[in-house]
This record gives C-alpha cells, sequence and structure tokens, in this order.
C-alpha cells in the first residue's frame, strides 16, 4: 500500500486534472462546473486529490470510508450530479489512475483500491437515495401543514420548522415586501449561526436591503425577480452572479453559496410572499430532481396561499416581526377589549344573542381583526380566544344582571380543531361564568379543503359532548362546502356576504343561492344565517327567503359591551322588521325574492305528474282559478290588472311545455324582471332609514 500512497502523491494532481477534462465532456457534469468560479474550481480539485489519498490509507476502515462517501454523495447529489454521470464518471477515474500508476504498484493493492474506489461509488449513491428520502419526508410534512395551518404566521413558521430539517438546504426565510417595496424576511431558519433570528438579523441588516420593484438598485436578486415573474428564480452562484454582488459577503458569511426564490401564489394570481431556500453549494436547485422538488414545493405552497387568502383576506403587505411581537403583547396585556355584534332572529323579531368581535387598543387606535388576526402565531391565537370568551362570558353575566339575556356566539380559529387546549379553555370558561352550554355558539371557519381528518372530528365531538352550539362561519368562501354540511355537527350555517352580495344584474342569482342553501340547510336541520346584511330591501329578501336569522350593519355595526343595553332597549321599542306580504312600496330585491319563492313553487308542481299539472292546464292560463291562483299566481310581485295576467300565463306555458332551458321561458323571465324593476321604481318610497343603525 506505501507504494501506492507514494504513487498517488506524484501522480494525483494530474490524475485529478485529466478527470476534470473528461468530465467537462459529459454534457451534465459541465453544466456543473461552469457554475463555479476558478477558486472553487481549485478547492474542489484539492478536494479530490485528497480524496484519492484517503481511499489509499492502509487504516481506512469500512465505517469511516462509508461516512467520508456518503458526504461526498450528499454533495453531488445537491448540486444535482445525474447518477448515471456519476457512475460514468467513477469509471473514467478509475481507468485514469489505472493508467497512471498501474504498472508501479502490485496487484494485489490495486484492485483493493478499485474495490475501494468501487464501494466508494456505491455509498455515494446511498447519499443520494437519502436526499431523496429527504425530499419525500419534507413534502409529506408541507402538505400536512398546507391543509391545517391556521394563519399566515402559524403557515409560514410551520413551513420553515418542516424544510428547515431538510438535508439539502443550509437555511430558508420567508418574507413580503411591504408598501414601498421593501422586502421583510418574516420567518427563517438555518444560516452560519444555526439560529433563525441570526439568520433573519443577517438577511435584513444594514446595506442589504431587498426590493421587489424592476426599477430599485436592489430590485435584481432572486427575490424581486421571483416576485414580479411569478416563477421560481435562482441564484446559481453567489459568488460568481453579477446580479447578487451586493449581497455577495453577507452569503459567504452566512454560508448561502446559492439559492432558488420561490413566489408564493394561488394559481393564476399575484404572490403573496416569498419563499428563498439556500443551499451550502453552488449549483443547488438546478438539478433535475431538484427543479422537480421546488415545482412539487411551490404547488403545495400555492394551495395553502389559496386557503390562507380566503381565510385571512391577506393584503400581501409584511409585518415586521417587531410590528408582530408588539401585536402578541397586546393580545396579552389587557388591550384585548370584545365588541358586540347582535344577531337578528327572523322568527321573533329579536336580538336574542351577540357575536363577539375581537378588537386590540394599541394607544388611540382600536384595531381591527384584518390588522392584527393575521400576524398573530398559534399560541397567541390561543390566547386571544380564551381572554375574548372569558371577557364575552363576563360581559354575559352583567348584561343578565341588567336584565338582559343574551346568548354569546364567538370565533373559534381553525386551528382550534388541532389543539385540544382550545377545548379546556372553553369549558372552564363556562363554568367559571357559570354559562349553561347551550348559550354559547362557536363559529367555525369554513376553510379546509377537504374533510376534517380524524383527530379534528374528535375535537369537534368533544365540543358537541360539552353541549355548546356550532356554527359554520362564512358558507361559501371556501371549498366544499356542501360535503361538510352533511358531515359536520353544526347547528347553524352563517352565509359569507359575499354570497349575499347584490350587485345589479346578479342580483336574482344570488337571492337564488342564499334560498336554496337554507333551503338545504332547514332540511339537514340546520338554522341558517346571512351576514353581512347592510341594507333594508336585502333584510326584506332574505326573511321573504326563510332566512332564520341576520347579522350586518344594517342591524346595528359592533359596539363595546357597554352600549349594548342601551341598543337593545331601543331596538325593543322599534318593531325589528315587517316581513308579512308584499306592501305597496316593497323594494325590487324583496320581489325578487318572492319571485325566486314562486319559480320554485311552480316548479315542483310543473314536476308532479297528473293533478296539479292538469289543474293548471284546465285554468287556461289566463284566468286562474283560486286554488290555481294560490299556488301559481305571481300575486303581489306585480300590480295586479291584464298585463300581470298575461304575463303569468307567458310564464307557467313557457314552463309547462318548454322547461327552465327554453327560449320562452328566458323571454318571460326577462319581460318579468324589467316589469317588477319597473313597479318597483315607480311605487318605491324613499330608501327606508333603517330604525338601528348606530
Ligand atoms: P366574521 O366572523 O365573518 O365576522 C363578521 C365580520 O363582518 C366582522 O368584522 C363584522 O364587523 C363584519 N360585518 C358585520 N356586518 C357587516 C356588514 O353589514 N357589512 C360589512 N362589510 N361587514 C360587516 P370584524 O370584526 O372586522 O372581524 C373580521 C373577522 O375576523 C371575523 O369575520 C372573524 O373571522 C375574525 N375574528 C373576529 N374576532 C375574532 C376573534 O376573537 N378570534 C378569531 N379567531 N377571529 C376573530
Ligand atoms: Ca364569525
Ligand atoms: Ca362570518
Amino acid at each position: 500500500m506505501q507504494t501506492l500512497i507514494e504513487a498517488l502523491q506524484r501522480t494525483a494532481d494530474l490524475v485529478v486534472n485529466q478527470f476534470y477534462e473528461e468530465l467537462a465532456r459529459l454534457p451534465k457534469s459541465r453544466r456543473i462546473l461552469e457554475m463555479l468560479s476558478e477558486q472553487e474550481l481549485a478547492h474542489l480539485k484539492g478536494r479530490q486529490v485528497q480524496n484519492l489519498l484517503a481511499l489509499a490509507q492502509p487504516a481506512l476502515n469500512s465505517q469511516e470510508h462509508a461516512a467520508m462517501a456518503m458526504r461526498i454523495g450528499r454533495i453531488h447529489a445537491i448540486v444535482g450530479l445525474d447518477k448515471e454521470e456519476l457512475v460514468r464518471s467513477r469509471g473514467i477515474l478509475q481507468e485514469l489512475v489505472y493508467k497512471q500508476i498501474g504498472h508501479r504498484v502490485s496487484g494485489q493493492a490495486l484492485s483493493l483500491y478499485a474495490r475501494r474506489l468501487t464501494s466508494d461509488t456505491a455509498w455515494q449513491l446511498k447519499a443520494y437515495q437519502a436526499v431523496e428520502d429527504s425530499q419525500q419526508e419534507v413534502l409529506q410534512r408541507i402538505t400536512r401543514i398546507v391543509w391545517v395551518a391556521g394563519s399566515y404566521t402559524h403557515f409560514i413558521d410551520q413551513v420553515i420548522g418542516a424544510l428547515s430539517t431538510h438535508d439539502e438546504l443550509v437555511a430558508c426565510a420567508i418574507g413580503r415586501p411591504d408598501a414601498a417595496g421593501i422586502f421583510h424576511f418574516e420567518a427563517g431558519a438555518g444560516g452560519s449561526a444555526q439560529d433563525g433570528n441570526v439568520l433573519l438579523a443577517a438577511l435584513g441588516g444594514q446595506g442589504h436591503d431587498i426590493s421587489v420593484r424592476a426599477d430599485h438598485p436592489c430590485g435584481q436578486g432572486a427575490v424581486g425577480r421571483a416576485w414580479r415573474s411569478g416563477k421560481a428564480e435562482r441564484v446559481v452562484n453567489y459568488q460568481t452572479d453579477p446580479l447578487v454582488a451586493r449581497w455577495r459577503e453577507m452569503a459567504e458569511r452566512e454560508g448561502l453559496r446559492s439559492a432558488v426564490a420561490l413566489p408564493l401564489a394561488a394559481p393564476g394570481q399575484p404572490p403573496i410572499a416569498v419563499l428563498m431556500l439556500y443551499s451550502a453549494w453552488p449549483g443547488g436547485f438546478v438539478g433535475p430532481d431538484q427543479v422537480a422538488f421546488v415545482e412539487l414545493l411551490q404547488t403545495l405552497l400555492g394551495c395553502a396561499v389559496t386557503r390562507l387568502q380566503i381565510q385571512e383576506g391577506m393584503h400581501g403587505a409584511a409585518v415586521p416581526v417587531s410590528v408582530r411581537q408588539h401585536r402578541a403583547a397586546l393580545v396579552r396585556t389587557g388591550a384585548l377589549e370584545m365588541h358586540y355584534q347582535p344577531l337578528l332572529n327572523l322568527a321573533t323579531g329579536r336580538c336574542g344573542k351577540v357575536e363577539a368581535l375581537a378588537r386590540l387598543r394599541d394607544g388611540e387606535r382600536l384595531l381591527t381583526p384584518d390588522e392584527f388576526l393575521f400576524s398573530l402565531a398559534s399560541d397567541d391565537l390561543l390566547e386571544l380566544f380564551a381572554r375574548g370568551l372569558d371577557q364575552a362570558l363576563a360581559d354575559r353575566r352583567q348584561w343578565l344582571a341588567a336584565g338582559h339575556d343574551l346568548d354569546i356566539s364567538i370565533n373559534l380559529p381553525p386551528a382550534a380543531l388541532n389543539d385540544i387546549r382550545y377545548f379546556e379553555a372553553t369549558r372552564e370558561a363556562l363554568q367559571t361564568h357559570a354559562c349553561p352550554s347551550a348559550r354559547l355558539t362557536l363559529e367555525v371557519l369554513e376553510t379546509e379543503a377537504f374533510s376534517l381528518i380524524e383527530g379534528q372530528r374528535a375535537i369537534l365531538a368533544k365540543f358537541r359532548a360539552l353541549g355548546v352550539l356550532l356554527a359554520q362561519d362564512d358558507l361559501g368562501s371556501g371549498h366544499s362546502g356542501l360535503a361538510r354540511l352533511r358531515e359536520l355537527p353544526f347547528d347553524w350555517i352563517k352565509i359569507d356576504r359575499e354570497i349575499a352580495q347584490l350587485d345589479g344584474d346578479t342580483a336574482l342569482d344570488a337571492l337564488r343561492v342564499v334560498y336554496q342553501v337554507t333551503r338545504l340547510g332547514h332540511s339537514l336541520g340546520k338554522l341558517v344565517l346571512a351576514e353581512g346584511v347592510d341594507s333594508a330591501d336585502l333584510l326584506a329578501a332574505l326573511a321573504i327567503l326563510g332566512v332564520d336569522g341576520v347579522q350586518g350593519y344594517v342591524i346595528a355595526r359592533p359596539m363595546p359591551a357597554a352600549q349594548l343595553p342601551g341598543w337593545i332597549a331601543g331596538a325593543d321599542v322599534h318593531d325589528a322588521h315587517d316581513a308579512s306580504g308584499a306592501q305597496a312600496g316593497e323594494s325590487v330585491l324583496a320581489r325578487l325574492a318572492r319571485f325566486v319563492v314562486w319559480e320554485e313553487r311552480v316548479q315542483l308542481i310543473a314536476a308532479a305528474p297528473g293533478a296539479a299539472r292538469d289543474l293548471l292546464k284546465a285554468a287556461g292560463f289566463v284566468a286562474l282559478t283560486p286554488l290555481a291562483e294560490a299556488l301559481v299566481g305571481l300575486g303581489d310581485m306585480l300590480p295586479a290588472g291584464a298585463a300581470r295576467d298575461e304575463l303569468q300565463s307567458d310564464l307557467l306555458r313557457a314552463l309547462l311545455d318548454g322547461g327552465r332551458e327554453s327560449d320562452a321561458w328566458r323571454a318571460a323571465l326577462d319581460r318579468l324582471m324589467r316589469a317588477i324593476v319597473a313597479t318597483a321604481q315607480a311605487t318605491l318610497p324613499p330608501a327606508p332609514v333603517p330604525s338601528h343603525t348606530h
């Protein structure tokens, strides 16, 4: 072996130089070599020489050898060296070694060396497998996070947590730009100190500004480019890429040699954040496996963004860490002020329940949830819930003492279904405030794209067993609300205000949706409430559609606890609403609502074979018998008269003969709509001023 070592010492430089010349002829290996600076290439060759010598050491045991080869294999895997080319290049290396020293050393030494070279290759391939396994594992973890993360902050913390264990990365960080386009990292892990905070300080440190604006000198880095292009953008080598020269030194200090910037965006939408992955070697994230990994990761994160955007209405502005910490501290220091918005029960015409909504007192300002909710981490959310519930139940006791017996509805963040502490906080608060559990409703957001996983069901079941009511919040804003409606034990459904939003041409369809959802809810034994009702016209229309409750500015805006008794007293004096029968001045919306109900009834009759149909036909459509009139008459939708009778007859004939798809039906429907609008405009008194708007 000694002669072998001596021979190698003399020739290793030559062998290695020849080896790299050969490598440069292999297409994929050449790509990798071209990414290196001269210095880096020299360094690499030096390591190769050391490696050749190490393999000749008689004392090298197989454990040490395995560890060494796996270390090198891992680097090869990370820089995306093709497996086949790895194997081929090892063959080339072996040939070169034979050519240089084969005639000088014993056959025995040579064959031992050859065996070591071969097992070296095998170990390296094993390291490839380990990197692939790590990729798989990280993707699985991220898949889980995507479907359960409760807030943007929670989400980025979890994603960074999952990625920080991944073999290929030396560091990772996520952030967003502020209104001026300056990018701020909000979470990160890894770097020289293996400490996320140190890394974030380095990335965002003095003189390392990152901008997402094309016209900004700091806007040409991977982050800025990714933000603008919506695609993954790479820094192949911080030491050679001129676009990132301004961050070169910092990257070197932190041990960041290459990177990829992944814009996080819902499909077809602009990004809301950028995730940076850093490699300890030049050329990370460009090999075919790496490209596939990065693409998958980006797709998964896009799903999460879709969910979070729905959930939080994110604006894409970064919240600097200091602000996040400040807001989290506010939650814990008595700055929480619950406000209450009355829910109107349409059956009784009274407000017997209020939704508790969080506000944070920050000096002069009162922050609303859209300003602070997304910047809270998961433990802050728990704190917010526990304190908010405590306050609400305490306020409830005060109102009770003043003679107002009110139920409380409160928002349960989606994370609560993964964290039993929410259940425990609820049980405790009910006990502390001697509140019967049926007087409390928990509003659960519709966010999961799929049905709940087992553990989440179990937690819901515990809440059920406790006896609190459950409401599905924001129905219609998420994905598969219908499947969940059937499966989950909700008492109330709250229809999101987006659905009931009425603009011009879509008003009729919006009312149809509300009506059908209401019927569906009722047939499943649930009560239905419409949210965001901000006009008296809509309120009247919803009452006609059979909705059980409404909430919105037309009834009252959220208010501090102390104002509520006064408001209730005022509300009792006035009549909350009057939905019985049409009045002369009924609005377009109310008339359209009547039409929606009419349409449904007529269709049911039309679908029934025999009697009802014959009845209608016999009536000749024009002069309806009293029974037929009651069943299918347009009633108060239009003023009585020949025009109404004719329209009614056209509608019925079209529907019974041609069905809903027929042109005749569409034409008759169109005429009816125009008649309704014209009538309402002619008879409508000045817009009624809702009596309870504060
Ligand atoms: P949400 O549960 O859907 O609450 C109703 C939101 O709609 C409230 O906004 C309320 O002020 C607003 N709103 C009510 N009527 C109308 C209307 O007629 N028109 C319009 N445009 N808006 C109306 P707020 O208080 O800003 O709360 C926003 C969201 O923040 C809530 O939506 C809820 O998801 C969340 N949130 C509020 N408080 C808490 C809390 O204590 N904990 C948790 N986890 N989330 C909360
Ligand atoms: Ca709610
Ligand atoms: Ca809601």
